[in-house]
């Protein structure tokens, strides 16, 4: 249920209703939004259904609403304005497009350095590098750990790009906190819900990346674990879907991304390096996932793709990530109206 508090409600009408919610036996979450207060009731307790609903005649209160979707905090009807979540002073939501890019796993100090300073000079506003690598294969490189961790600490120190990386146990959480900016959960683990309900109680911004064989309303509901446990600052991650198609590693699911953001108020960017497993679609997809309104984008980066321990034919060098960074207004230019380019 959503209590749309009116304008003019005082603070002890919005304490008022706050406290009955509790009683009734749900969680209260209160949103002040430019104009007036909205309280959201959530939880599981239906046999007081019809006592919260009798909050209509409380003072102060506008109007109640049923919330129709099964995520209920991370919804556009919870707050219809956009969330910003800000990592280390980089806004992602905030109108512009952020870019995070660096290697899928972090290799060495030397790698590192060189591609942070590269996609830096090339206009990153994050960097991005796995410490801690989920692999199909358990004879894979499985990451560096916590010497990873330091090399990330020590290129952010350098170049003052924030850090994102994956965290992909309960174990691992204070660790990679300690050294990472945001916390990102891989799209293996998206619906690992122990995790997430240890992620909900961090202070740190956690991205999170939807399963391959998710809907929208599961990675959504995944979201809604982390909001509801009190951590507010999730970023969505769109990084391709499982589909029949078998040229590509995934499927990029660009529609996804607008539903994602019609239906709920969180930042969605986009990762074209894994939807597409393929170094040449990769700025396309790009540019494409911006023209659709993603807030962001994840591109991986190594100083010599061939040489990469993981996910080297989606990699660009550090020249294909300048020109991509080139190309991202392209759909913009090529746009002209009947008058003229635009
Ligand atoms: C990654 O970002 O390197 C990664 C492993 O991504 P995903 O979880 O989307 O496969
Ligand atoms: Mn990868």
């Amino acid at each position: 249920m959503i209590v749309n508090m009116s304008s003019d409600a005082t603070e002890e009408q919005i304490q008022h209703v706050i406290d009955r919610i509790k009683e009734c036996g749900y969680q209260p979450h209160l949103i002040r939004g430019a104009e007036r207060a909205v309280i959201g009731a959530v939880g599981k307790s239906d046999h007081h259904r019809n006592q919260l609903e009798a909050l209509r005649a409380a003072p102060g209160v506008e109007e109640i609403i049923p919330i129709a979707h099964p995520f209920k905090l991370v919804s556009r009807q919870m707050r219809p304005e956009r969330t910003m979540v800000e990592v280390r002073g980089v806004r992602i939501g905030g109108g512009d497009v952020v870019v995070m890019a660096g290697p899928c796993s972090v290799e060495s100090r030397e790698q590192l350095l060189q591609t942070a300073r590269g996609v830096k000079a090339a206009g990153a506003h994050m960097l991005r590098g796995g410490a801690y690598k989920p692999r199909t294969s358990p004879y894979d490189f499985q990451g560096l750990g916590v010497e990873a961790l330091q090399i990330l600490k020590e290129a952010r120190e350098e170049t003052g790009l924030p850090v994102v990386t994956e965290v992909m146990s309960t174990e691992e959480i204070e660790t990679v906190s300690e050294y990472a900016d945001m916390l990102q959960v891989g799209a293996r683990n998206m619906q690992n819900f122990p995790l997430l309900r240890r992620l909900a109680t961090t202070p740190r911004p956690i991205l999170l990346k939807r399963s391959p064989s998710a809907t929208i309303k599961e990675w959504l509901l995944a979201a809604e674990y982390l909001v509801a446990g009190g951590n507010p600052n999730v970023v969505l991650c769109e990084r391709g879907i499982k589909t029949f198609e078998t040229e590509m590693r995934n499927t990029l699911d660009l529609a996804g991304v607008a539903l994602a953001k019609e239906l709920s108020h969180l930042p969605v960017v986009v990762d074209p390096s894994h939807a597409t497993g393929r170094r040449s679609l990769v700025p396309a997809a790009a540019r494409a996932a911006v023209a659709i309104g993603a807030d962001g984008l994840l591109i991986e980066v190594h100083p010599c793709p061939e040489r990469a321990l993981s996910d080297g034919p989606q990699s660009l060098d550090l020249g294909g990530f300048a020109e991509l960074m080139r190309g991202l207004a392209e759909p913009l230019l090529r746009f002209s109206t009947p008058n003229g380019r635009s």
